[in-house]
């Protein structure tokens, strides 16, 4: 790509080419989706509108974007006639293109999306009985190798502008049928329909669920529930293809979007970040952004994480820690969500759990653990647990006072579930061969 700046990472990683806030556009006119309004001020202003209109129309179009879910200008009905065209002669309002749309029996949805660059990524619509959570990709591929991870066998190619990220959940809104209903050029076909029977069309989670949650207990719900305005898209997490906080700040961008009351409006605690333990940029993160955290912590100790989740090589799990104890907002009413993967004789056993509380304790960490059955793809190396030996870890952390829900693998079917995002485009990767390499010679001692 020839419009890419480099972003320095800390760390033992390659540099992730970064494309500038605006990919140029071979018709000259500009995507306004993505931009924060005092871009959008700017980008009117050096078009030809004096300050005071440049910020009227930029405010008008901003609502228009974000809480209307418009894709035409010829649709802002409170902007003068001949404005109109004007606007749609100089800037566009973009979606990510939509390769493939999947349903899964489980009612889980996922989306193979291209970037104008021609470039694939996955995001998943997840619905339960409570919420509909919407898994959103910050990257195009993953740098990191986490080895029970299928996009970590891609290699990256690039970070996902702030547009390419919040345009998934514009996008979500579109098929889902959820812009207000109004003069709106997006409110779809299907918005009234579907507001009153949220699970015609998804059914009920099995009943070995014991909780699939995300913490919102304390949620103040102006993030729109299925119970308070109909709406299916209630949660946003930050779990797609990719690593949040190696493009911190096109995520962050995108969720002050989202976040935004003019915007899409959804509330902070309705949105949760996973990093797998960039601890540089979680205070960053805590700081600047604000929502909930996840760490994908799974392991206790030095060697299994050094070997599963490999940036713990450059940030042990001391250091890890004490980043989440320092992280702003956690408390006990929002708590930081340690994810767990179980593997078959990797990290499963009682010895584990008990570590795992320590540590939790240790730290004074207002936390929950999620225990996430591994999701297997073609070439895995590693078995999930059974089902008795991840009750028996859930029991043992549960019985130490930490909530120690197992989530329900969901869209395994479509290959949407936790880290089995990969699009099918990507041929066998340099990272990919090497690990295997390293795979063959542990096999043979
Ligand atoms: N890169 C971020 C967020 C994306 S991954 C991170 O690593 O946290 C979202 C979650 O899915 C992480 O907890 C990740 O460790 C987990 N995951 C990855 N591969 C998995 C697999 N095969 N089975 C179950 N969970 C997996
Ligand atoms: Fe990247 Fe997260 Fe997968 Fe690790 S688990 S390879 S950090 S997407």
């Amino acid at each position: 790509m020839a419009d890419t700046a480099l972003m320095s990472i800390p760390g033992l990683f390659d540099p992730v080419p970064t494309p500038r806030d605006i990919t140029a556009r071979t018709d000259g006119r500009v995507d306004l989706i993505g931009l924060p309004k005092p871009r959008i001020i700017e980008l009117f202003a050096a078009a030809g509108l004096d300050a005071k209109a440049a910020k009227l129309r930029a405010k008008q179009v901003f609502h228009w974007l974000y809480h209307r879910g418009a894709t035409d200008f010829a649709a802002m009905t409170d902007i003068a006639k001949d404005m109109r065209p004007w606007l749609g002669e100089r800037f566009v309002i973009g979606r990510p293109e939509v390769m493939l749309s999947q349903h899964s029996s489980d009612g889980t949805r996922k989306w193979l999306l291209k970037t104008a660059d021609d470039h694939e990524y996955e995001m998943v619509f997840i619905p339960d009985e409570s919420r509909g959570t919407l898994c959103v990709s910050s990257q195009v591929g993953c740098t990191l190798n986490c080895r029970f991870c299928h996009t970590g066998t891609m290699r990256l190619v690039r970070n996902l502008t702030p547009g390419e990220i919040v345009g998934q959940v514009m996008l979500a809104r579109d098929a889902l049928g959820e812009w207000p209903n109004s003069s709106s050029s997006r409110a779809g076909p299907g918005t009234a329909g579907l507001m009153p029977q949220p699970f015609a069309q998804f059914p009920a989670v099995p009943d070995q669920v014991r909780d699939d949650d995300w913490d919102d207990e304390d949620d103040d719900d102006d993030g729109g529930g299925y119970s308070a305005d109909g709406r299916l898209l209630t949660n946003i997490v930050m779990m797609g293809m990719g690593e949040p906080l190696y493009n911190f700040d096109n995520v962050r961008d995108a969720l002050k979007l989202v976040m935004d009351g003019d915007g899409l409006g959804l509330s902070k605690r309705r949105i949760t970040l996973s990093t797998s333990g960039v601890v540089p940029m979680m205070a960053r993160a805590g700081a600047e952004i604000g929502v909930n955290l996840a760490v994908s912590l799974h392991a206790t100790n030095k060697a299994v994480r050094d070997e599963i989740v490999p940036i713990n090589r450059k940030y042990g799990i001391e250091e890890l820690l004490q980043a989440c104890a320092d992280y702003p907002g956690a408390s006990n009413a929002r708590r930081i969500t340690f994810e767990y993967v179980m593997l078959k004789d990797k990290n499963d056993s009682d010895a584990d759990a008990r570590e795992l509380v320590r540590l939790i304790k240790l730290y004074n960490l207002p936390a929950k653990v999620n225990l996430i059955p591994f999701n297997p793809w073609p070439g895995a190396i590693y078995e999930c647990s059974s089902p008795e030996r991840i009750k028996r870890f859930s029991d043992i952390v549960f019985d130490a006072g930490i909530s120690a829900p197992v989530r329900t693998p969901r869209g395994r079917d479509i290959d949407a579930a936790c880290g089995q995002l990969k699009t099918t485009a990507q041929k066998m990767t340099r990272a990919e061969l090497d690990r295997l390499a390293d795979e063959k010679q542990a096999a043979l001692g």
